[in-house]
């Protein structure tokens, strides 16, 4: 959580890839933050780049988990899911 207080802090630094992944899945859980970087992205190409390869990735995952779900696969992903709510 270091990390997001450091985008509180300087609020025209961009965060990293990993820490915007985790802003996006963990929203919920820290809406503040969460706006604060949806602020951000009004002005950086850079974050907003990010974010849509992002959402493209949970899409085609989404898509693939729906489709032709290998069992193996959607363990694997349920168990990610649950860590990433921990
Ligand atoms: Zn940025």
């Amino acid at each position: 959580m270091q990390e997001f207080n450091r985008i509180r802090r300087l609020q025209d630094d961009c965060p990293s890839a990993r820490t915007i992944e985790e802003l996006l899945l963990r929203a919920h859980k820290y809406p503040q933050v969460f706006r604060d970087f949806e602020l951000h992205l009004l002005t950086c190409t850079r974050c907003g780049k990010i974010v849509e390869r992002i959402r493209l990735f949970y899409g085609i995952l989404e898509r693939e988990l729906m489709e032709k779900a290998d069992p193996k696969i959607v363990q694997f992903v349920k168990a990610l899911e649950a860590d990433m709510q921990s």
